[in-house]
This record gives structure tokens, C-alpha cells and sequence, in this order.
């Protein structure tokens, strides 16, 4: 079996550790760059792949990318990738802060090809991490497993992998041919033939069902769509400037600093601002597109509102869905040929982590501020968690808006326990013991 060694091991190579490969390279200290190997399972850098639709927006300012609010003079700026495309002028000239996300996509491509030190490996996939421990049962480093046999040594670990699909309990067991999660939308309807009359059902009442049910309209024109929903309706993001500056990375030390009843308001309160709903503008769109169906009298698409999936069977080539009325408790039968979920994420940390937490022995899963999973023991080795911390560190943790500051507190962690390790010979201090060493806002080391 083929065993490397790498110092720093990126798992995933989403905008997150992106970004903290940018901060890496920018740091320049040392040879951790040089050591940093980020892997990526799938064969290109794509933004939410299966919702790269044409239309679509990101939800944040341009300027939130991987780098500015840290370092606006970084190479590595959104606004410097469209200038390297040719398209800076004209992105000026529409006059809008938020690119669509196929620009956003395009930028983070970029990204990955721009990094000099910083090693990418596309098409490698983790299938597991466990703790590697000396003869004295210290815990020395990682072992990750790749879907090709090989495993990589790395003192320090970033799992950035994103967090897992949530697919509700009463449609599991359904064939994934016919079960579709928003996360495959674009593979699975790139393969089916988009002039036969599909019967489909579209399951949530948020931002993926609503993109899923406006792009079904053109991807799939002939089918009969039933969008079905618990709600009563759809409901608009709660977005306005005032709700807009808690995502300012400067406001992960008061949720981090808040007490528990503090932070659950906070995340109680803001839950509106990034679940639950949709954008005004496509609620908008929507509406209108489902009146001009009326004008013509089509009657393909609808929405099942106030209604529970109460249980799901496959029958041949056909799925029969349950449907129990939450108003009249009336229960009905809808066959479908595909169902397209737009149920989002769990909540839970993702597998990869958990079974990892198991196997280090911790009872649960807790990261210090600076994104460290804490390992209840001494150690050199060090695993950090990113986008998954939405708990203690707040609703921006798994957006764009906090990147670049949040890769920077990664890097800058690494770097302080490289130096203690330096000084100290064997490192013994736990990490809550040591000293801080702050960024400067062009990325150099103060201490
Ligand atoms: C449809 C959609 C639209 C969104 N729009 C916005 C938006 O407009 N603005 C915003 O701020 N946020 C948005 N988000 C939130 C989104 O989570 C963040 O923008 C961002 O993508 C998070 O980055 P990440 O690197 O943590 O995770 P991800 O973007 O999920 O990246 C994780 C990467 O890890 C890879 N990976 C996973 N498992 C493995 C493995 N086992 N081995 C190797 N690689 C692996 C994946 O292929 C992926 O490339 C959106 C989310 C979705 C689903």
C-alpha cells in the first residue's frame, strides 16, 4: 500500500480550504505551503455542482471571496480573477454586488490553478481519517484513507468537506435513480430525455426546491410538476442591512463569547436570514411564470402546500408517494416518476467527523475558537473543522462571508503550534495554552 506524508492535509477543496490554501501561500512561512497537499473527489472545481444552473446568484457580496475581507491587495481577489478573464468592466457595468454563481465557480477554479506552493489533487477521495498514536499511545498525526487504496500521513488535518445531504427518514429507502437530492440535480437531469412527459414531485419549501422548480420548467418542459411542502406557503428570506452585520466576521467572537441561551437566540433569531426561505427576486419570478401558466390555462406545475409524506414506496417503475393533508388530516396517493429533494443538510456534524471524534475516543465534538477540534489530551497533531461550527461560531459558519478571516484563524493556529513546537522541542502545551499570534490585514505574522 502507497503511504504519503504530507505536513498540512486539506480534505476537500471547496471555497473553505481554498481559502485557507490562499492564506497559507500568502503566509509564506517556513515551508508549510510547500508541505500543504489539498485533495478535491471530484475531477473539476466547481461551485454546488449540482446547482450550478445558469441563473443563479450568490446570496453574498462579490467581495466576500476567499481573500478581500482579510486582504483586499491579495492576488488572489474576485475582482482580480475578472480582470484576468477580461470581464472586469463589465461586471462594473451591471451594476450588481452579487455574481452568479457560475462566475463564482469560475473564480474558485481559478484559484486553485493561481496556487504556486500549495499542491491540488483532483479526483481523490477520502474515505476515512483515524488517529495515529505512538508506542506511549500519544497522538502523533492522521491517517487518511483514499478510495484507491493509498493513505497520506499529515501531522496537521482540515476536514473542509461540506456537510451531509439530509434526506428524509420516509423516502430513504427509494431507488437513487428515482430519489434525486438537490446536491445531483444538474447529473441526473442532464441524463434523462427532456421532451417525455415525466411526473415528478419536488420536496421542501426553500431555496433548492424553488431553484429545482424553476429550472424543471426548462430543463424537463413536458412534465407534470407537484411541489410539496409541510408550510403553508413559501416565505422570503428575512434579509435587511440591520440582520446583514451579524454575518460580519467580526461577530463570531460575540457568538463564539455568548453564553448558550445568547447563542441559541442568536441563531434562533437569524434563522429566516439563510433557511427556510427563498429570494425575493425568485419568489417574484415564480409567481409570475406560475399566473402567465394560468393565462394560457396550462396546468403542469402546482404547489402542495400544508402536506406531510406519511410514506413512500417504489411499485415497478413508479414511486407512490403518501400524502397526509396537515389541515384536514385527509391522506392521498401522488405516483411520480422522479422526486427531486430539496431538503437540504443535516445539522449534525458530517460522518467523516464523527467517525473520526469515535475513533479518538472523544464523547463529543467541540472546536476551540480558532476552529481546533478539542482532543481532551496532549498533542503535537491537530484537526480542524470547517463550515460545520454554525453552533458556536454562528450562522455565517458554513457561508461565504467568513472565509478568508476564519482560514486565516486556522493558519495562524497551525503556525503558533509549529513555533511552540520549535521552542519547546516536544510540544506538550494542550492548545487552549497558547499564545495567539494575530495576522496583520495583509496576511504577515504579528506576534
Ligand atoms: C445550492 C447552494 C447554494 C449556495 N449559495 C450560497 C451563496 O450564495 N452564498 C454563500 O455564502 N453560501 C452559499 N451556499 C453555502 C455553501 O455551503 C458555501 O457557499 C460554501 O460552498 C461552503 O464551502 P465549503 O468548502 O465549506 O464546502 P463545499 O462547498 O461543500 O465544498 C466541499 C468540497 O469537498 C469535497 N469533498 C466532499 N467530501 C469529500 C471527500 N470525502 N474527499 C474529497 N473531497 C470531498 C466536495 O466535492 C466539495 O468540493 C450555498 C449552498 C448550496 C447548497
Amino acid at each position: 500500500m502507497i503511504n504519503r506524508e504530507v505536513e498540512l492535509l486539506a480534505i476537500g477543496a471547496g471555497p473553505a480550504n481554498l481559502a485557507l490554501a490562499v492564506a497559507i501561500e500568502e503566509l509564506g512561512i517556513d515551508g508549510l505551503a510547500e508541505n500543504t497537499l489539498v485533495i478535491e473527489r471530484g475531477h473539476s472545481i466547481e461551485w454546488q455542482r449540482g446547482l450550478l444552473l445558469p441563473w443563479t446568484k450568490s446570496q453574498v457580496a462579490f467581495a466576500k471571496d476567499l481573500v478581500t475581507l482579510r486582504n483586499p491587495r491579495s492576488e488572489f481577489t474576485f475582482l482580480n480573477y475578472l480582470r484576468s478573464v477580461g470581464r472586469l468592466d463589465d461586471f462594473i457595468n451591471m451594476g450588481s454586488f452579487t455574481p452568479y454563481r457560475l462566475e463564482v465557480s469560475g473564480y474558485l477554479s481559478w484559484v486553485a490553478e493561481s496556487l504556486r506552493k500549495v499542491r491540488l489533487e483532483l479526483g481523490c477521495e477520502c474515505t476515512s481519517v483515524t488517529p495515529v498514536r505512538d508506542s506511549a499511545g500519544t497522538l502523533t498525526g492522521w491517517l487518511t484513507k483514499l478510495a484507491d487504496g493509498s493513505t497520506i500521513s499529515s501531522r496537521y488535518l482540515v476536514i473542509g468537506a461540506g456537510r451531509d445531504t439530509y434526506v428524509p427518514p420516509v423516502l430513504a429507502g427509494l431507488p437513487s435513480d428515482r430519489l434525486v437530492h438537490s446536491t445531483r440535480y444538474r447529473t441526473r437531469v442532464t441524463a434523462l430525455d427532456k421532451e417525455q412527459p415525466h411526473r415528478v414531485a419536488v420536496v421542501g419549501a426553500a431555496q433548492s426546491a424553488a431553484e429545482m422548480f424553476r429550472a424543471l420548467h426548462t430543463d424537463l418542459p413536458a412534465s407534470d410538476v407537484s411541489w410539496v411542502m409541510r408550510s403553508i406557503g413559501l416565505r422570503a428570506y428575512d434579509t435587511n442591512k440591520f440582520t446583514n452585520e451579524l454575518y460580519y466576521p467580526s461577530y463570531i467572537d460575540k457568538v463564539f463569547e455568548a453564553r448558550p441561551e445568547g447563542r441559541e437566540q442568536i441563531l434562533r433569531e437569524m434563522h429566516l436570514t439563510n433557511y427556510s426561505g427563498v429570494e425575493t427576486d425568485l419568489l417574484q419570478d415564480l409567481y409570475t411564470s406560475m399566473y402567465l401558466d394560468k393565462l394560457s390555462g396550462v396546468e403542469q406545475r402546482r404547489l402542495v402546500t400544508m402536506t406531510d409524506i406519511t410514506g413512500a414506496r417504489a411499485e415497478g417503475d413508479e414511486i407512490v408517494l403518501e400524502l397526509t393533508d396537515r389541515r384536514t388530516d385527509a391522506v392521498t396517493e401522488l405516483r411520480r416518476d422522479l422526486v427531486f429533494l430539496g431538503t437540504g443538510f443535516i445539522r449534525e456534524m458530517p460522518a467523516m467527523v464523527r467517525n473520526l471524534s469515535a475513533a479518538i475516543g472523544l464523547d463529543r465534538i467541540d472546536v476551540t475558537r480558532q476552529y481546533r477540534l478539542k482532543l481532551g489530551e496532549p498533542s503535537d497533531a491537530a484537526c480542524y473543522l470547517q463550515g460545520v461550527n454554525e453552533a458556536t461560531h454562528g450562522i455565517a459558519d458554513s457561508l461565504l462571508s467568513v472565509l478568508g478571516n476564519r482560514a486565516a484563524d486556522i493558519a495562524n493556529d497551525v503556525l503558533a503550534r509549529r513555533a511552540g513546537k520549535r521552542t519547546n522541542g516536544i510540544h506538550r502545551a494542550t492548545a487552549e495554552q497558547l499564545t495567539p499570534v494575530a495576522l496583520s490585514a495583509d496576511g504577515a505574522l504579528q506576534t
